[in-house]
């Protein structure tokens, strides 16, 4: 349930408001708009049900929240959610080029892609040390080592670092390197990592299950904020369709869709969505023009020779293309694309990144 205040609402207001609702043994959530204040209320509704809530000072309006996912849905929050990815924020006026390759491989490849994406205005650096494969006989990522190699990549380059965490166990280890934390397509409904990673406070980004609707993603993301991480980025990669002639089917309608239905920043992934390198630029563009609040992009500096995912990631040269290109698109659609390197680097990894709170 939601509870709308008056516009010029007191804090004191607020606070009378939100100290009745959790004094029924429900949570509030408080989000702020231009004129409007919104307290979610999160818990067993009925409760309040002989709480004359219409009659607090302050209040306008009290609405139940309709849609199966209640904290990831739209009305739950007065305005777009942005969330910090390390010093950038995802989901604002800038479009978020997090860019890297597909797993961590080499220090020289790695340090390399990381250094030319910031130099080409990418703000977030990506790479598997934890690498879901297909076959057991693939190679399956660095791990510690890799996560290592991922920390001394953004002290060079002063990108965040977004990683894939694959196991609950390792959730707490992942979170001392990584700025986010990826949970990849296949782990989508994974309801225990989805409950651990809720259970930090470190930014996660959810990508798409190739066989999930959208609905299932939000409710994905609603196991995650349901433990008190309300930091989600959601993330479009394509799903399984009856066509071949794409590795995945990239939906590019579930773009403005997930805006619509959600206040949660939703970032494009054009490199397994189409599983091609030359379907990129066009997919990239698709997808700032329908409103994505940035991109994950696959990039290796010898893409013949990477050791996974080689023939969708583009080299340097066609990353720089990209960001050339994309620039108009970003702006068509009111958002400013960074095209140099970042102006400050976030601090060095510095002890752990879980937070207690
Ligand atoms: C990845 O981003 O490298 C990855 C494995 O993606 P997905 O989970 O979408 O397949
Ligand atoms: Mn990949």
């Amino acid at each position: 349930m939601i509870i709308v205040t008056r516009p010029g609402v007191t804090e004191d207001e607020i606070d009378q408001i939100r100290e009745r609702v959790e004094a029924m043994g429900l949570r509030t959530h408080i989000s702020r708009g231009v004129a409007r204040v919104i307290i979610g209320c999160i818990g067993d509704e009925e409760r309040l049900r002989h709480l004359p809530l219409l009659r607090f000072p302050g209040v306008e309006a009290v609405h139940p929240v309709l849609k199966p996912y209640k904290l990831a849905s739209r009305e739950f929050a007065a305005a777009s959610t942005t969330v910090p990815l390390g010093p950038v924020q995802v989901g604002g006026a800038e479009f978020v080029v997090v860019a890297g390759p597909c797993s961590v491989e080499t220090e020289e490849t790695t340090l390399a892609t990381a250094r030319f994406v910031a130099s080409r205005g990418a703000r977030g650096f990506r790479g598997g040390a934890f690498k879901p494969r297909t076959s057991p006989y693939s190679f399956r990522g660095l791990g510690q080592e890799g996560l290592a190699i991922l920390a001394q990549a953004r002290r060079e380059s002063g990108l965040p670092v977004v990683t894939e965490v694959m196991d609950p166990r390792q959730v707490e280890l992942v979170a001392e390197y990584a700025d986010a934390l990826q949970i990849g397509s296949r782990n989508m409904q994974n309801f225990p990592l989805l409950s651990e990673v809720g259970r930090t406070r470190r930014p996660v980004l959810l990508k798409r299950g190739m066989w999930a609707t959208v609905t299932d993603l939000l409710l994905a993301a609603e196991y995650v904020m349901a433990q008190g991480n309300l930091q989600v980025i959601l993330c479009e990669r394509g799903i399984r369709t009856f066509e071949t002639a794409t590795r995945n089917t990239f939906d590019l309608a579930a773009i403005p869709v997930l805006k619509r239905e959600t206040h949660l920043p939703v970032l494009a992934d054009p490199s397994h969505g189409g599983g091609r390198r030359d379907l990129v630029p066009p997919l990239s563009f698709a997808a700032a023009a329908a409103g994505a609040d940035g991109l994950l992009v696959e990039v290796h500096p010898r893409p013949e020779e990477a050791w996974s995912d080689g023939e969708q990631s583009l080299d340097f040269g066609e990353f720089g293309a990209l960001m050339d290109g994309l620039a108009p698109f970003v702006a068509a659609a009111g958002r400013r694309l960074a095209q140099g390197p970042p102006q400050a680097a976030p601090p060095a990894d510095g002890g752990s990144r879980v937070s207690a709170e």
